[in-house]
């Protein structure tokens, strides 16, 4: 089946807002085994909304149609949308109880603005929205399917996955099984990971393997397409487990699971208390612990002490030591692990110290050195990085690092 996508909308032509519709559609459709072949993004102007709609009918079976459809006067899809299929535009009666009940909902009547978002081509079915008021609707022209959603992503997906996916996949007959599993990397660069799978595909005939780089993770999709749910199953599985196995230490989380989530598993399983001493990141790795729901069962307390002196008052570190080695040092990285697990009474104390830049740097200590050091009741150590990148990028790596430190 070929399925195109139109997105609408002066703001994205723009740049004001990011196409991120056009993306998450073709990786919902992909999951499902429908692949997405032509994208046009018009503004919203009825002519290039028009054109554009005749354009991509004219060349696929179904056309998926984001934006446009809100209560403004620059949301003219459904318009555009009736006189390109040469239709009228009538209230549709679900659509109008629909926009009502959420008007209700919201406290107040429903405003003549809302009401045109019940206008429909004729015989057009409505595609519920069940997290807003724009309804969507799709209609059959000329043999093609044509799907109008709203903007909002959100609500986007939510209709996709509800009604416009089954819809295509009960019309492609003879569709393959596709299934996908990802797995999530951190450490290696994006050649080292690929060198490692570098004999996936061709062993496992009917596997592919795509990478995605999310900074600072890359995240390696197995895809395996074949006829018959267990038999994709078992080629993924076998997949699945040979590439988990080439690499081994550095796969931090599968699916949708993620380094946070898994730290925060880890945590909660082993019943250990945890307290974290910041400098450099300020906080991001506190964020990041703090971001999981129920980390107050392990996560006692967090400190950024950004100064010196705040290092000395809060965690002890001698100012002798900072004199000596440098606030950015294992020495002084260890000394604030151990004092934050004194004052806190952790388990476990994960101190953080570093050159975000862009300045600050030297020829012995560059911008992007980083000391990380963990205390536990075992002991102490540190290990110094030299990461590269901007102030963030050197935040976000130290700061994820930090939470792979964590999880081992
Ligand atoms: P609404 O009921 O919100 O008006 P709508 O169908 O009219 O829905 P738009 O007005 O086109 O949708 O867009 C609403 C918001 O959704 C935009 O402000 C924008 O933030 C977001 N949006 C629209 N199109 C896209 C897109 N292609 N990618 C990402 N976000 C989008
Ligand atoms: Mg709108």
């Amino acid at each position: 089946m070929k399925i195109a996508t139109l997105s609408i909308g002066d703001e994205l032509l723009y740049g004001e807002v990011v196409d991120t519709n056009a993306g998450r559609i073709a990786e919902r459709l992909y999951g499902a085994g429908l692949t997405v072949q032509r994208h046009l993004t018009v503004g919203d102007g009825e002519p290039d909304i028009m054109e554009a709609l005749e354009l991509l009918a004219e060349k696929s079976d179904a056309v998926i149609v984001t934006g446009g459809l809100g209560p403004t006067v620059d949301d003219i899809t459904a318009r555009a949308a009736a006189k390109a299929t040469g239709r009228r535009l009538v209230l549709n009666d679900e659509a109008l109880v629909h926009v009502r009940g959420i008007c209700e909902k919201l406290g107040g009547n429903l405003h003549p603005l809302n009401e045109k978002q019940a206008l429909m081509p004729t015989k057009s079915t409505l595609i519920p929205n069940p997290v807003g008021t724009a309804c969507g609707f799709h209609l059959t022209h000329q043999g093609r399917y044509l799907f109008f959603l709203p903007g909002v992503p959100g609500e986007m997906l939510r209709m996709l996955g509800d009604t416009v996916i089954p819809f295509l996949l009960e019309r492609c007959r003879q569709r393959k099984v596709v299934r996908t599993r990802v797995l999530k990397v951190f450490g290696p660069s994006e050649a080292e990971v690929d060198f490692l799978l570098k004999e996936l595909a061709s062993v496992h005939v009917g596997i592919t393997v795509a990478f995605n780089v999310i900074f600072p993770e890359i995240h390696v999709k197995l895809r395996a397409e074949g006829d018959g749910e267990g038999l994709v199953v078992d080629l993924l599985e076998r997949a699945m487990a040979e590439a988990r196995e080439k690499l081994k230490g550095v796969v931090f989380a599968e699916d949708t699971a993620t380094m946070d989530s898994v730290v925060a598993g880890l945590f909660r399983e082993k019943g250990l208390t945890l307290a974290l001493a910041e400098s450099c990141t300020g906080g991001l790795v506190a964020k990041r612990i703090t971001d999981q729901p129920g980390s107050s069962a392990y996560f006692l307390e967090g400190v950024v002490t950004y100064a010196d002196a705040a290092k000395s008052r809060y965690l002890e570190v001698p100012p002798q030591l900072l004199a000596e080695k440098g606030a950015v040092s294992g020495e002084v990285a260890m000394a604030m692990a151990k004092g934050m697990r004194r004052a806190s009474g952790s388990d476990i104390a994960l101190a953080v110290t570093g050159i975000a830049g862009p300045d600050g740097g030297t020829p012995e200590k560059p911008v992007g050195t980083v000391f990380i050091a963990l205390a536990t009741r075992a002991g102490c150590h540190a290990k110094r990085y030299a990461f590269i990148g901007d102030r963030e990028e050197i935040r976000s790596i130290t700061a994820l690092t930090a939470m792979d430190w964590l999880r081992r």
